[in-house]
């Protein structure tokens, strides 16, 4: 393609189109863009900043259409509207042809799993920086950068590597086309347990639709958590050529929990922390000897220390809880076998980081209670995180901000868990108040542990779970109770944190 020709960009206010003007940028092409909305409005204005790229907003004028020799229109663009007519015939660009034209040409790892994502992706991405190591970043404000294209054009943008988070998507070929299109060469699976069940029908179907990760991965290398028997189950069922890397932890395990193995059967699992532990089934499938394993755990001074295969590291964690244990001994490996550093290079950054901002975060402390939220809005995220909230603070107030993506099965599921570990709950939204007042009909005596904050309409609010006025009366709420530990679980909680401040 001829790098005096100008692309005109239809929709650099959307994520898609605003990322394709920058990769055509930045490749060394003449880009101009436009987009219906005016300048104050366009939420990705910004990431345009420093381009160089002539943006119309508002109406698309002629101008624009004299001046660009290819138009990318977005994929939305209907047939009939009025700006595909004004296009007449210039040349059409599309999505597809940005992405065939221009590869991404770097090292990419992509991280997966049902929880850890966003702190294994987020520390791995500053051990990265800390090293002098250029991630590419899709610099859109405010999105996760999860939906299909943004990973995919993301890779495309300059950096030294990808590090991309790929997100549980309930719909089959989303994963393996991510995988496929950003060339992705390495990867890591956190776990992978039952969530998300909304669009599919079994716990199996989920996890198929994850083993695309492995699958399209084809003989690139592949750290996973040895010890979930569903990961490999699938490494197995699927054959995997390429290297796989296995971790775990020496902890004694503490519960049973039943999961399916990929052969159908029923197994239980010794569990360490939720759906991961010790497990054996009559086909064969038991835990793996991990090529990497943390022991001498100590939780309270925040320690471990980690076997690799050549040697016994101490690891100083800036994190609390078992949960991170296994997020932070995935991050080392990776950045060793993925980023090619020393762990001398790597242990440093672990030590230092505390977090990602909604995860066990400590938001405030008021009339002497310490409140925390945390973002878990799964069976098994809320089930670990209250398990290790407990094992580190003894008695705590849960406030329930969820509805659960699985409806009604998951809700009972995160509700119980609640009950298994804190000393009261306060449900803060909908679907977990409807399951406090069936749990108070045939248990009346649950009566000194559930508070119900108040009794509102059934009518689900938008799509968090709970609405900024429901945590911050379910704050109060827990704020009046005979606990000094206060966590609020779910995305609305972590969403309106700040509702903590009015009280
Ligand atoms: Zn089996």
């Amino acid at each position: 393609m001829n790098k005096n020709k100008t692309f005109g960009v239809i929709g650099v206010c959307g994520a898609n189109g605003n990322l394709i003007a920058r990769i055509l940028k930045q490749r060394g092409y003449n880009v101009i863009g436009t987009d219906l909305s005016f300048k104050k409005d366009c939420r990705f204005a910004k990431a345009l900043e420093g381009y160089d790229i002539e943006v119309f907003y508002g109406n698309a004028p002629e101008a624009f259409f004299k001046k660009a020799d290819y138009i990318i229109p977005p994929a939305s663009l209907s047939k009939d509207s009025s700006l595909f007519k004004q296009m007449g015939d210039k040349p059409i660009f599309e999505l597809y042809d940005v992405i065939e034209m221009i590869q991404s040409e770097k090292p990419v790892f992509g991280i997966t799993g049902t929880n850890g994502k966003t702190t294994t992706t987020t520390l791995l991405k500053k051990i990265a920086y800390d090293n002098g190591i250029k991630p590419c970043e899709h610099d859109l404000e405010g999105m996760q950068g999860n939906a299909e294209f943004i990973p995919i054009l993301q890779s495309r943008l300059d950096g030294d590597v990808g590090i991309i988070e790929v997100g549980t998507f309930g719909v089959p070929g989303t994963i393996g086309r991510i995988v496929k299109n950003t060339g992705m060469s390495g990867g890591l699976i956190t776990n992978i347990t039952p969530d998300h069940l909304n669009d599919l029908g079994s716990f199996m179907d989920y996890a198929k639709v994850k083993a695309e990760f492995i699958s399209e991965l084809g003989l690139g290398q592949l750290i996973v958590n040895g010890q979930d028997p569903t990961i490999m189950g699938l490494l197995r069922e699927l054959d995997f050529k390429g290297e796989v890397i296995t971790f775990g932890v020496d902890e004694l395990p503490d519960s049973i929990g039943m999961k399916e193995c990929v052969c159908g059967n029923e197994i239980a699992v010794k569990e360490i922390i939720s759906g991961c532990g010790y497990y054996f089934c009559k086909c064969g499938l038991t835990t793996p000897q991990a090529d990497y394993i943390a022991t001498n755990i100590d939780l309270k001074n925040r320690t471990f220390d980690l076997h690799t295969p050549t040697e016994k590291l101490t690891v100083k964690m800036g994190v609390d809880g078992l949960h991170n244990v296994y997020n932070l001994t995935g991050v080392i490996i990776a950045a060793h076998k993925f980023l090619d550093l020393p762990y001398d290079k790597i242990l440093p950054t672990i030590a230092s980081f505390t977090g990602v901002s909604g995860r066990m975060e400590e938001v405030a402390k008021v009339k002497g209670k310490d409140i925390f939220v945390d973002y878990a809005h799964n069976p098994a995220g809320v089930e670990t995180v209250l398990k290790e909230f407990k094992k580190l603070f003894g008695d705590f107030t849960t406030v329930i901000t969820v509805s659960s993506e699985s409806g009604y099965v998951g809700d009972i599921d995160i509700f119980n868990s609640a009950l298994k570990f804190s000393k009261f709950i306060v449900p803060a939204s909908v679907a977990s108040q409807k399951i406090a007042i069936e749990k108070l009909k045939s248990k009346p005596e649950l009566n000194d542990r559930i508070f119900l904050n108040h009794i509102d309409n059934f009518e689900k609010t938008g799509t968090l779970g709970a609405s900024e006025d429901e945590v911050r009366d379910g704050l109060r709420k827990a704020l009046n109770l005979d606990c000094e530990m206060v966590i609020a679980i779910g995305e609305a909680a972590t969403k309106f944190k700040n509702a903590v401040f009015d009280l």
